[in-house]
């Protein structure tokens, strides 16, 4: 163990935290489980199965978002705002991850830096709800929290929260772990064949021309580097990808979280980078007591009614070592918010000389339902709270390392504007989210030449 390695364990082994410490702190958004012998069951079998992934991964991960932290990477997390039990589809992974690879193509073409690729997947299967139940024609029922508690349908049945779910969401997890692994290790992601990632729309978007010349100018770049070192490129074959997701549902991340050999401390090996939502993101609440004692990077969700107090002191709680790569604070303040609410808590973070990974969420604090009942998004707001933020962070002297979106590669129409330029009467099209509205390719690859944009400047 290095001395720097022995440090962070004296710091952060604290003999009161345990994986079910959370259990004495107050919680929320925690379904209650009728049946307390099948809970029992399911999580017994949850601790006895495989993790999905491994402690070198994660800790690989926390190097390169400490780099991230340095300047010297961008951050790309995106994925479906809750992933479902019937889309675990061989085309609905791998369009999403073409679009994602699209992007940080774009990404790295235009700011020259290697990008971090997260995925909201593998995991990605328990929500936060505004309210315990929902009343429909008189009849109350307890909200859908995501398919890893309940189901969406409106009954009583469907709604009651079921432990075997737990199972379920570890199995698609894996399997759909398995086949981006699969894909990325078979060539998929390989930097000589974008072709690989089409998604079809290449030809009739308003955006494709500037796409194909991106495309074509790493090709020359790539050519030009074999032929300078007479043979390939080696690591633009392998594009790495990690995981994460939400990690709400405490009975089941407490079951995945493990003690591995040669290492010091727990790890949560369902996922390589858990977050902390926004509703649960009280300093001493369960969830963050549960965060402060895992080693897995963390990110958490900080909305526009966080403090500079609060936030200084989740920041003590949760990285107290102020280890590199550790902490990523992702800002969801919404359009009309960020200017006011953004630059206190920077500068509170730099004055105290914090040192966290900034990314910015513009889809979470830019949610509306339009008069025709559709929850949406507006384009134009979205990007708007994205260029205000780097322009905010410019102007305080601290860096937007990354960017956090819901996105799909299926062609939907769940956000309006963009450059189709999608009205409220187009929403009816393909509107599939049964949670939040997510940018469909087109406007995904939109954001990502809008953060190349900014950057430049
Ligand atoms: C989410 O990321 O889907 C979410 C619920 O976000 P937040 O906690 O920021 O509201
Ligand atoms: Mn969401």
């Amino acid at each position: 163990m290095s001395g720097s390695d022995r440090n962070l364990q004296s710091v952060n082994a604290d003999p009161d935290w345990s994986p079910a410490s959370w259990r004495l702190r107050p919680s929320r958004q925690l379904p209650t489980y009728p049946d307390a012998q099948a809970l029992q069951d399911a999580l017994s079998e949850l601790h006895a199965l495989p993790p999905l992934v491994t402690s070198w991964e994660i800790l690989a991960l926390k190097q390169r978002l400490a780099e991230a932290q340095d300047g010297r990477r961008f951050l790309l997390q995106g994925g479906d705002c809750a992933e479902n039990f019937g889309e675990c589809s061989s085309a609905v992974i791998s369009n999403r991850l073409k679009v994602m690879l699209q992007m940080s193509l774009v990404l790295v073409h235009g700011l020259r830096l290697p990008v971090v690729r997260v995925g909201r997947f593998a995991g990605q299967y328990a929500k936060p709800r505004s309210a315990d139940t929902e009343t429909i024609d008189g009849i109350t029922l307890p909200s859908y929290r995501g398919d890893i508690v309940n189901a969406p349908e409106f009954t009583a049945q469907a709604r009651a929260p079921d432990p075997r779910r737990m199972i379920k969401a570890h199995a698609r997890s894996a399997m759909t772990m398995n086949f981006v692994r699969a894909l990325i290790d078979g060539g998929f992601a390989d930097l000589h064949h974008p072709e690989y990632w089409d998604l079809g729309w290449v030809g009739h978007s308003p955006l494709a021309d500037e796409y194909r010349r991106m495309v074509a100018g790493i090709g020359d770049a790539v050519r030009f580097m074999e032929t300078l070192s007479g043979s390939e490129v080696h690591n633009l074959n392998r594009v790495d990808f990690y995981t994460s997701h939400e990690a709400l549902l405490l009975p089941y991340e407490q079951a995945q979280t493990r003690q591995v050999p040669r290492q010091w401390g727990w790890f949560n090996l369902s996922t390589h980078f858990p977050w902390v939502g926004m509703r649960t993101a009280a300093p001493d609440g369960a969830h963050v007591e549960y965060f402060r004692g895992i080693r897995n990077p963390i990110a958490v969700k900080v909305g526009p009614s966080v403090t500079p107090e609060q936030l200084l002191r989740l920041v003590d709680v949760l990285n107290p070592a102020d280890e590199p790569g550790r902490l990523t604070l992702v800002h969801r303040m919404g359009v009309t918010q960020v200017a006011a609410r953004l630059p206190p808590l920077l500068d509170a973070l730099r004055r105290d000389g914090r040192r966290v990974l900034w990314i910015c969420d513009p889809m979470h604090g830019n949610t509306e339902t339009t008069a025709n009942g559709y929850k949406t998004r507006r384009f134009g707001n979205i990007r708007s709270e994205l260029e205000q933020a780097f322009e905010l962070h410019a102007a305080a002297g601290t860096r937007l390392g990354g960017v956090h979106l819901e996105l799909t590669g299926e062609d939907v129409t769940e956000c309006t504007g963009g450059a189709r330029d999608l009205t409220d009467a187009d929403l009816a099209r393909a509107y599939r989210s049964t949670v939040d509205p997510r940018l469909n390719y087109e406007q995904a690859l939109e954001v990502a030449m809008l953060v190349v944009r900014k950057q430049a400047q």
